[in-house]
C-alpha cells in the first residue's frame, strides 16, 4: 500500500508522522472517509467541501487548494490501483511541542489512505441492524460542535462501547435535551406514514453527505422529508428506520433499545432507496 504523506508517498512501514503532531497530542484535525465504486470516487468534491469547512471551523489552514486535494485523493487511488475502497483523508494540525498552542504548529500536514473496504454482509442488511440508546450524550453543539468531523472522536468511541457492551450493533445518541441526535458514525432517519424525518443538524449531527444524497433521493420519490428534533418515542412508533454513512451506505434498523421497529425487517421505502443509492454509486463519481 502507498500513503500519501504531504505530497509523497510512502510503503505502509514508513508512512509515519511525528510523536509531536497535535493531530496526535490532542486529536487536533480533521478528517474525511470516502468511498470508490467501479473505479470512479463517490461525492468526492461533497467530502473535500466538508473537509475545508471542518478545517476552517476550528482555523486550520490547509496548505493546498481543494482541486490539488482532490488530484491526491484520484492520484492515492490510482497508485493503490483501487476500483472499489475506502479513502481516509486526514488533516492534522501538523508538528509542534508539547504545549496546547496550535499557532506552535507551523504546518499542517495532509495523509490520504486508500484501501479495501470491509463491507457488512448482505445477511446484515437483509435483517437489519439492533440498536440501543445510550448514556452517553453527544458533544454539545456550543461546545464542541458534531458538525466538525474532528480527529476527536472520543463522544462517539464511548457510544460505541455502551453500545457493545449492551451487544448492540450500534448505539444512538441522544443530545443533552434528550433529543435523538445519531448513531455513533451514521446519521438516522425514520419513515413514518410514508414521511421522513432526520434530526436537525442543530440536534448534534453530521452534515452527512449520505444524508443529504438519501434526501434528495426521497424528494425525487414523492416522499417528503424534514428534520424535527425527534424522540426516542418517534424511534420506536417509526413505521421503519434506517442510517445513512458513506461506509454502510443505508442501514436497515428493525430493533431500538428491544423494541420491535414497523414490522420487524426492512420496510418498503428504506428497500427502494437503498436499491436507488446503488444504482447510483454505479454511475457518478471523480473518474479515477
Ligand atoms: N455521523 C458521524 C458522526 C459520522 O462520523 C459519519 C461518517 N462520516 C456520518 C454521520 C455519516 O456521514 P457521511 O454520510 O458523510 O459518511
Amino acid at each position: 500500500m502507498k500513503i500519501y504523506i504531504d505530497g509523497k508517498f510512502f510503503g505502509e512501514r514508513d508512512a509515519k508522522v511525528s510523536v509531536f503532531d497535535h493531530g496526535l497530542l490532542y486529536g487536533d484535525g480533521v478528517f474525511e472517509g470516502i468511498r470508490a465504486y467501479h473505479g470512479r470516487v463517490f461525492k468526492l468534491q461533497e467530502h473535500i467541501d466538508r473537509l475545508y469547512y471542518s478545517a476552517k471551523a476550528i482555523l486550520l489552514t490547509i496548505p493546498m487548494t481543494p482541486a490539488a486535494m482532490m488530484r491526491a485523493v484520484v492520484e492515492t487511488c490510482r497508485k493503490n490501483r483501487i476500483r472499489d475502497g475506502y479513502i481516509r483523508l486526514v488533516v492534522t494540525r501538523g508538528v509542534g511541542n508539547l504545549g496546547l498552542n496550535p499557532s506552535n504548529c507551523k504546518k499542517p500536514s495532509v495523509i490520504c489512505i486508500a484501501g479495501k473496504i470491509q463491507v457488512y454482509p448482505a445477511e446484515t442488511y437483509e435483517r437489519g441492524v439492533s440498536i440501543v440508546t445510550v448514556a452517553t450524550t453527544r458533544n454539545l453543539v456550543s461546545a464542541l460542535n458534531p458538525a466538525i468531523k474532528s480527529l476527536n472522536y472520543l463522544n462517539n468511541i464511548l457510544a460505541k462501547i455502551e453500545a457493545n457492551n449492551a451487544g448492540a450493533e450500534d448505539g444512538i445518541l441522544l443530545n443533552a435535551e434528550g433529543f435523538v441526535a445519531e448513531c455513533t458514525v451514521q446519521n438516522i432517519f425514520i419513515v413514518k406514514n410514508i414521511k421522513l424525518f432526520t434530526p436537525p443538524l442543530s440536534a448534534g449531527a453530521l452534515y452527512g453527505i449520505t444524508r443529504e444524497t438519501v434526501i434528495e433521493l426521497a424528494e425525487q420519490g414523492g416522499w417528503p422529508v424534514s428534520e424535527p428534533n425527534l424522540t426516542r418515542y418517534d424511534l420506536y412508533c417509526a413505521d421503519e428506520c434506517f442510517a445513512t454513512g458513506t461506509g454502510a451506505e443505508i442501514m436497515p434498523i428493525t430493533k431500538i433499545d428491544g423494541r420491535v421497529i414497523g414490522t420487524g425487517k426492512p420496510g418498503k421505502v428504506t428497500r427502494n432507496l437503498m436499491e436507488r443509492y446503488h444504482a447510483l454509486t454505479k454511475t457518478s463519481g471523480e473518474p479515477i
